[in-house]
């Protein structure tokens, strides 16, 4: 059995993986005390699976806080772990990675052996980022879970042109002052963070694939195929798939 520990900026998540089979995964909200909430989550894991203390599992952490996990025998870097992940829930296809995460974006480009070849990245701004969902999610008043939802249902055609934060928070603001209807911002706010992952990425490669907490609002994979002309495929698991690198890295002798 491994543990895969993700400590991210906005989320931890921990998974156990027998053999390469994902069989618990669990995540909390990144609070400071990182290191007791890991060990928390990773408690909860080894109940539910019936795992005792002295069970022989194997620890591995990643993230931007993998190094406030002391007990981990491997710390393995976002991109090594996501690739990895990734390549393999894919069954080998994804050679496309897309990365949202709480707070920045990742692309990473595999070859055929699942090998990183290229990555981007954009850390210095935060539109089109986890925390600006969820600054929408709070102005519109609105669960994120229901953001897929609703933008299904726009009928009508706003914009929001902004790539600042701060500038599509008060056009957020205005739109809605204007009545225009939640779902129709949605589906706006859903365009333009394609939009600029787009800008990224540039041209995709091969089988393209979203990854990260906001993958699991399919609204957003939608408006991403509309811009990048493209098939965009999420797993089920699209928030776990970092953590599931890290574990699996444990098997593959990373150094
Ligand atoms: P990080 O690894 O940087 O901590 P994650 O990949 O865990 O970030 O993503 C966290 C983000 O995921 C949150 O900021 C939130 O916007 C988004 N998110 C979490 N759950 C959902 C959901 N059910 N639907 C849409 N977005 C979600």
């Amino acid at each position: 059995m491994k543990i895969g520990l993700d400590l991210g900026s906005t989320a931890i998540k921990a998974v156990f993986v027998d053999g390469e089979d994902l069989v618990w995964r669990g995540l909390a909200p990144t609070t400071p005390g990182q290191e007791a909430i890991a060990a928390r989550l990773i408690e909860e894991g080894r109940r539910a699976l019936g795992l005792s203390n002295g069970t022989g599992v194997g620890l591995a952490s990643t993230g931007y806080g993998r190094n406030l996990f002391p007990d981990a025998y491997l710390k393995v870097d976002e991109i090594s772990a996501n690739a990895l992940g990734l390549f393999h829930l894919s069954h080998g296809q994804a050679r496309t990675v897309i990365n949202i995460g709480g707070q920045d974006v990742k692309v990473i480009f595999l070859n055929e052996k699942g090998r990183v070849v290229d990555f981007k990245m954009n850390d210095k701004c935060a539109a089109g980022t986890g925390r600006f969902f969820e600054l929408a999610a709070r102005l519109l008043d609105t669960p994120l879970e229901n953001f897929s939802e609703l933008a299904r249902r726009a009928k009508e055609e706003v914009e929001l042109n902004s790539t600042c934060v701060v500038f599509a928070e008060s056009e957020m603001v205005s739109l809605l002052a204007r009545g225009a209807a939640r779902e129709n911002i949605i589906k706006a706010l859903h365009a333009s963070v394609a939009r600029r992952v787009a800008g990224l990425l540039g041209q995709p490669a091969g089988a393209v694939f979203l990854d990260g907490g906001p993958a699991q609002n399919l609204g957003l994979a939608e408006a991403l195929e509309n811009e990048l002309m493209v098939e965009v495929r999420v797993l089920p698991t699209a928030q776990y798939t970092v953590a599931y690198g890290a574990a699996l890295a444990l098997a593959e002798g990373f150094v």
